[in-house]
């Protein structure tokens, strides 16, 4: 018998299972995929190191956080300095001086503030959606140009469907500064993240490309307590109806350069184009290979065949969440947890928080 049965590799689970092991419990991991790491798993092909599910950069503002991780890896010293293509055109990320500058052809932070102060003027009232939002932040200019296009096509609605919750962690500077975070400490962990997660789990059981809820009777024996990192409503067979969420498709594609794009992120903040992003992994990692691995990312409706990549947090979707999390509140020994089991647009850190914060809570006082 094991004491916690833990529903998926990625940080969530792998911390919770990690913590409970080293407090003695006996955890078995169960993963449906054929890999440890959930979206956060890294391969390694040409010598460069993978982001199969789309570029995972680290950083938080929290340095207990970034110790934490630190104890599983070494970060490299990466910043994210995304470049936008708006129809060939090509300029900095995030909204900053050298966005301003190449857009309107100004030089000062004062040219750049006079000309958004006069656009934001048409959002008169509290904004109510995203585009009001995000057109009261930077003007009709920013907003047309590297906002609109790649925000309906990354969540397939219009701007004025979509909280403002979604863009509020995007940067805007009037200082020439291309870092597209804020926090103090941000990296990529050298040679990739899968290794932290073999770490983490070095003292779990695991049984990969296992469905929990395919096998739900006879897993659920294993374990006097069982953690889910799954999708909440998943877990429930949808009996209140579906949360919605946004998939992805990743093309990934070996190409014979030694430097493609020469930089880790392009988003093309267009319509036309059909992908939102392109990742050349060898950037993360300051690589010199002969080769280049290149990545589309095409963003998709879900459905319940395929991965749900982000929780669409509307009120309607939050308001359904609250009805699961009611019915969760009700199982005996199960506890949710993570992005999907949370519906919350999680970043790492903020799995690792909360992971860390159940984990101190859930095995307090035992061992
Ligand atoms: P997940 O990584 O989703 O892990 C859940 C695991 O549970 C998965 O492995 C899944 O296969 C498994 N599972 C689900 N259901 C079952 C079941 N029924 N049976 C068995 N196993 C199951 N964060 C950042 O900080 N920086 C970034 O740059 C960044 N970029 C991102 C880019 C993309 C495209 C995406 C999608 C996310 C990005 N994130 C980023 C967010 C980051 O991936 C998440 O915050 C983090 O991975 C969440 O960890 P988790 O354990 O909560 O969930
Ligand atoms: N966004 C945008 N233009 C960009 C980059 C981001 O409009 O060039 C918006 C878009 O709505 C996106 C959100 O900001 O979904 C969050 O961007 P981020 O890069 O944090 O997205 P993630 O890495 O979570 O996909």
């Amino acid at each position: 018998m094991y004491d916690y049965l833990v529903v998926g590799s990625g940080l969530f689970g792998s911390i919770f299972a990690h913590e409970a092991s080293q407090k003695g419990f006996k955890c078995l991991v169960v993963e449906k995929r054929e890999h440890i790491g959930g979206n956060c798993y890294t391969s390694n092909k040409e010598g460069i190191n993978i982001h199969c599910y789309g570029a995972h950069i680290f950083r938080t503002s929290d340095k207990e956080i970034w110790d934490y991780m630190e104890r599983f890896c070494e970060f490299n010293h990466f910043i994210n300095s995304p470049i936008a293509n708006f129809k060939g055109e090509i300029y900095n990320l995030p909204f900053n001086m050298n966005t301003f500058s190449k857009m309107w052809n100004i030089s000062t932070p004062k040219e750049a503030k006079e000309i958004i102060e006069k656009q934001r003027k048409t959002i008169k009232s509290t904004p109510k959606n995203l585009e009001e939002h995000a057109i009261s932040l930077v003007g009709i200019d920013v907003y047309e140009k590297f906002i609109k296009g790649y925000t309906e096509k990354q969540w397939g609605r219009s701007c004025k469907e979509l909280p403002a919750s979604i863009i509020r962690r995007i940067p805007v500077r009037f200082i020439y500064d291309n870092n597209y975070f804020n926090d103090p400490y941000q990296g990529i962990p050298k040679g990739g993240y899968t290794a932290i997660f073999e770490k983490m789990l070095a003292n779990a059981e695991l049984l990969l490309s296992t469905d929990f809820l395919k096998n739900r009777e006879e897993l659920s024996k294993k374990a006097k307590k069982i953690i889910f990192t799954g999708a909440i409503d998943s877990y429930f067979n949808y009996q209140l109806g579906a949360l919605e969420y946004r998939s992805l498709e990743f093309k990934h594609k070996i190409l014979e350069v030694d430097n493609f794009q020469g930089v880790a992120v392009v988003n093309y903040t267009d319509r036309e184009t059909p992908y939102t992003r392109t990742i050349e992994h060898k950037h993360f990692e300051f690589g010199n290979q002969e080769k280049t691995i290149v990545t589309e990312e095409y963003p998709l409706e879900w459905t319940r065949d395929i991965e749900p990549y982000y929780p669409i947090n509307d009120d309607k979707n939050q308001k359904l969440y609250e009805k699961y999390l009611g019915l969760a509140k009700k199982e005996t020994n199960v506890y949710f947890g993570g992005r999907l089991g949370e519906y919350k647009y999680y970043d790492m850190q903020d799995s690792v928080k909360s992971a860390l914060e159940f984990s101190k809570k859930e095995l307090k006082g035992l061992s």
